[in-house]
């Protein structure tokens, strides 16, 4: 892999979409690829902010409750052509909760608004009444015979249902997931990846940091996505094993 790209970072709505320390998962972005020799330019894209397609490696949307997702639908909406467009020329997309809900079809939130989404990832959500609080862990396998497990912590009220032949980020081993129903959490298309895991995610997630990153490099490159080399991630393993001993404390759900 060669050393001193420059990966482009568009964060979309960080005003707006930043519960649960979301924000941190940029911190672990930067981080990790300068210690490979690399350099992240992270770009806010706010509300009427233009969003150049070509100009990103990587786009990042965090987690909002319903009312700031509110304030930002109707202008994610008016990016919906830039962002398929980015994601169909290969850049990595990493989506939490709320972001998550509205780069699908939409949200019909607690109020009973509904929410139109943008419709990169094949689902749709609709709030339900009791909310899906608590530790979660994931089996996932985004490279065929890699099989990683991801720990983390969801708050949502959505219930999001992928569509059939839709490709969910893990299989749910504690924790309520999508839906607290069909077993799966989150989504996949391509070097997309939506979730609902909070946390933020990255620091107790240093292998799905690596595979997103290795993405964005591929794209920013022009080449193919190879792992990177690891690193001494004794901490964030540690980090790992609590949230996951949490999650599995709480029980299996399937
Ligand atoms: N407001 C959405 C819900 O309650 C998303 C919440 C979040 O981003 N944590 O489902």
């Amino acid at each position: 892999m060669t050393s001193d790209v420059r990966i482009r970072v568009g964060h979309l709505y960080p005003d707006y979409l930043n519960i649960y320390a979301d924000r941190g998962n940029i911190a672990v972005f930067e981080r990790r690829a300068l210690l490979r020799g690399h350099e992240l330019a992270v770009e806010s894209i706010g509300l009427g902010d233009e969003l150049r397609p070509g100009a990103y490696d990587l786009l990042y949307i965090g987690g909002g409750q319903d009312r700031e997702q509110a304030l930002v639908a109707a202008d994610l909406r008016t990016k919906s052509d830039a962002v398929h467009a980015a994601a169909a020329d290969g850049a990595a997309v990493l989506a939490v909760c709320g972001g998550y809900q509205l780069l699908g079809r939409g949200y019909h939130d607690l109020r009973g608004f509904d929410l139109p989404g943008i419709g990169l990832f094949p689902h749709e959500t609709v709030a339900g009444e009791q909310r899906m609080i608590g530790d979660v862990l994931l089996e996932c396998e985004l490279e065929p015979g890699e099989r990683h497990t991801l720990a983390g912590f969801e708050n949502h009220a959505g219930r999001t249902r992928l569509d059939s032949g839709a490709e969910p980020l893990g299989r749910v081993v504690a924790g309520f997931g999508n839906d607290g129903e069909s077993g799966y959490e989150g989504c996949r298309v391509g070097r997309a990846i939506g979730t609902y895991l909070h946390g933020p995610l990255l620091p107790r997630n240093p292998w799905l940091a690596d595979w997103l990153l290795s993405q964005a490099l591929a794209h920013a490159s022009g080449g193919d996505a190879v792992a990177l080399e690891t690193l001494p991630d004794a901490l964030e393993a540690r980090a790992h094993e609590v949230s996951a001993r949490r999650a599995r404390e709480r029980g299996g759900r399937y």
